[in-house]
Formats: C-alpha cells, structure tokens, sequence
C-alpha cells in the first residue's frame, strides 16, 4: 500500500464525508445559539457537562487511554472511558434519591428496597454487572437475582402490578406467614421472620467467618439492611478490592444454595 493513501483517507474523511459536514455545520449553528433546547448538539453538550468533561467538549481530544487502543476498538475504548464517569453521575444520583440515612428505616417503595441492597457497593461501577452474575457456577444464581431485583412472586413486598388487579400500598404488603404484622420485605424474610430465618443461620455463620478472616466488623455489629446485602450476593462494603474475587467466590458457594433451599420452603 503506497504510504500516502492512510493520510488521503484521515484528509478525507475530514473534509468531504457527508456526517462529519453535517456536524460541522450543526456546530457552528449551535455557536449562533440558534439551536433548539432539545437538538443533538445542545444535549451533547450537556452530556459533557454532567459527566464533568466539559472541556473535552470546548477543546475537543483524545483521552490518554483511548488514544492507545487499536484503531478497530476506539468506539469501545471510548465507551470504556465513559462508564466510570456515568456511574459516578448514577451513584450521586441514587444517593441523592435514596439516603444512605433511610437505611435502617423500613423501605417505602421496592426502588428503595433494591438500592438499599445495592449500597453494599459504593464503589462498585454500576454500568459493569454485579459479580454474582459474571462469577460462574454450577448453581442457577436466577432466584438470587429475583430476590435482588425485588421481583420474587414468593416474598410480598415484590408482588407484580397487573392491569386490571391493583396491588396493595407498598407499606400494606404484610408478611403472611408469621404473626408480626410486619412489612413481608426480603430482610423480614431472610434475617427476621420466624418461618424461614432458621435457614439462614448456616450461612450466617460462614459469612461471620469470612467477615473474621477478612479482618473486617463482626456479624452482628452490622444493621440488618447490611446484613441482608451480603447475604445476597455483595461483598461487605470496607472489603479491599482485591479480596472481592475471592469473596464472591467462596461465599456464593454457600449463598446459592441458601437461596435455593429459601425458594423451597417459601413456595411449599
Ligand atoms: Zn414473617
């Protein structure tokens, strides 16, 4: 290949390919602020903005590690930079929505419910998927991923909206299988509810181990809607990074099973 053709085709592809004309065009319309609020480029740069990138919009460049990928996987290299940054916006987001301080107040809503869970993973990046769907295992984390996404038919707070059957009020979703009067949340099932929190004490005692070995506050320092996030599936919040494979790997060898035999008791 003669060694002038690459640099004809980057001269070219910058001057004469009809999108990138249209976005020159549409950018120096913007300057004019002639643009609609809701137009591409009005919404790019506020895109910019709220991922705190703004100057990359001003004076446009390649971030570093971007820059170093193959020219085949710029796009993806690219969306690699972006995640962390839309996960921060997220996490500000739901903390703002959802405060950490609501935790030990019983959950209003199954959004709460599910972030209450979630926040066991403060620095976890929320455009990656949790460990316990990417660890492999012989055993169907399924059920685990119902109970987290507050959609398990078995536990009262989850239970579906239908058209034509409105559900009850989030906060009139009793536990019916104990005589508490109590939210039927998946906390009050796992850790509290005299039905079915004696099949969690093995597993219990396993995690308050590996709590111990990992040189992290015991078992029962910790308020129950913590309790009830590593139990399905994070890894407790202080945990080093490093430790996190080798936390998920050991403790969902014991929280699938739980799970399962959970599952069991609440559909017999
Ligand atoms: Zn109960």
């Amino acid at each position: 290949m003669p060694t002038y053709q690459p640099s004809l085709q980057v001269h070219y592809s910058h001057t004469h390919l009809i999108v990138t004309h249209l976005y020159r065009i549409r950018h120096q319309f913007r300057l004019s602020n002639c643009h609609p609020r809701q137009s591409i480029e009005i919404r790019t740069e506020d895109a910019h903005t709220l991922l705190a990138i703004k100057d990359m919009y001003t004076n446009p460049y390649t971030p570093s590690q971007v820059a170093q990928a193959k020219s085949r996987n710029i796009g993806k290299s690219f969306a690699n930079f972006l995640k962390p940054l839309a996960s921060a916006v997220w996490h500000k987001d739901i903390n703002r929505n959802h405060p950490a301080s609501q935790d030990t107040l019983p959950s209003t809503g199954q959004t709460q419910g599910y972030f209450k869970i979630m926040r066991d993973s403060p620095k976890t990046n929320l455009c990656l998927p949790s460990s316990f769907i990417t660890h492999h295992s012989a055993l169907n984390a399924m059920s685990l991923f119902r109970l987290r996404t507050q959609s398990h038919g078995a536990i009262p707070t989850h239970t579906y909206h239908f058209e034509d059957n409105m559900r009850n009020l989030y906060g009139d979703r009793l536990c019916t299988r104990c005589t508490t009067n109590t939210l039927g949340c998946e906390p009050h099932t796992i850790l509290e509810c005299t039905y079915s929190k004696h099949l969690a004490s093995p597993l219990i005692n396993k995690l308050r181990s590996l709590l111990s070995k990992a040189g992290q506050p015991s078992w029962d320092s910790l308020p129950m809607s913590q309790k009830n996030s590593i139990i399905l599936g994070n890894p407790y919040s202080s945990l080093p990074t490093k430790l996190h494979k080798v936390w998920t790997e050991t403790s969902l060898n014991e929280i699938l099973p739980y799970i399962s035999s959970l599952e069991t008791l609440l559909y017999t």
